[in-house]
């Protein structure tokens, strides 16, 4: 039995095909979400790399910021109980998640069994976002994805202290036109995120294991600089940016297991 999971996010549209609830049969991604084309793209384009129709798919959950809008989906989740069933998932046994997406940052406390118990969420504010860093990159003039390389060779990181995102802005301006090293500048803005979002996690209640799911996660300097305020390893599984999709896959999957035995 074939089912299907969409996360539609601020930033990203994201699917999954899962076969039985166990095995991840295709997987999509495009780096523009609700209010594009690319949720119809990563629909679309993880049936053909299935290579199913519609009609082989026993249920769709669509999750993530855009959701509602998502016409195809037999059912919609929040990504709060999406991420933690993902992460669940690829990461058995993880006690906390930490998910920095584009527009928001979750921390999620899970039982022993993986259930939600708690989260808190920050979707108030820029600061701690993938679009933080996404404008701190255009004022560095470098790509997003090349910050976790760059801040690894930081030699004196520099301290960011600005908690709001358009003050962290000039903050950063200021330290470039000082002569400051973009690599740690660039230091300096991921212990900010760190602290900010480690605030979350606190809230929520963090117990190891602790993993990180959201595109945000592949930032390595950001995972590490996350590990050094929780006192704690984190694991990053690969598929961190499709752990909301695999979450509604796998709802999907326990709604129809449901239904058979009901
Ligand atoms: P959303 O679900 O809100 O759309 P995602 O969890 O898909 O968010 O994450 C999107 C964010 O991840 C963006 O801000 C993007 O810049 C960031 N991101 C994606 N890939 C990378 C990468 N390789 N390195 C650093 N950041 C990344």
């Amino acid at each position: 039995m074939l089912t299907m999971g969409v996360d539609i996010g601020s930033t990203a549209s994201k699917a999954v095909i899962i076969r039985d609830g166990k095995e991840i049969v295709a997987r999509q991604l495009v780096a523009v979400g609700t209010g594009t084309r690319g949720p119809q793209q990563v629909y679309q384009g993880v049936l053909a790399q299935a290579g199913v129709v519609r009609a082989d798919i026993a249920r769709v959950v669509a999750t993530g910021y855009g959701r509602l809008k998502f016409a195809e989906a037999d059912r919609e989740l929040s990504e709060v109980s999406c991420h933690g069933r993902g992460i669940s998932f690829l990461c058995p046994g993880i006690r906390t998640v930490i998910d920095i997406g584009g527009q928001d940052a979750k921390a999620l406390a899970l039982d022993l069994g993986g259930n939600l118990e708690n989260f808190i969420m920050n979707d108030k504010c820029a600061a701690g976002t993938g679009r933080f860093l996404e404008a701190m990159a255009r004022v560095l003039d470098i790509p997003v994805e090349e910050m976790g390389m760059l801040s690894a060779q930081a030699q004196h990181p520099v301290s960011i202290s600005s908690t709001c995102a358009v003050f962290a802005e000039s903050e950063v301006i200021s330290r470039l036109a000082a002569g400051e090293q973009a690599a740690d500048i660039v230091a300096g803005i991921h212990a900010s995120v760190a602290r900010k979002v480690s605030g979350l996690a606190v809230r929520a209640g963090v117990h190891a294991p602790i993993a990180m799911s959201g595109g945000v996660a592949k930032n390595r300097g950001i995972v590490e600089a996350m590990e050094r305020e929780l006192h704690s390893p984190i694991t990053v599984p690969e598929d961190c940016q499709l752990a909301g999709a695999i979450g509604a896959a796998l709802f999907a999957y326990r709604d129809l297991k449901s239904v058979e035995r009901s």
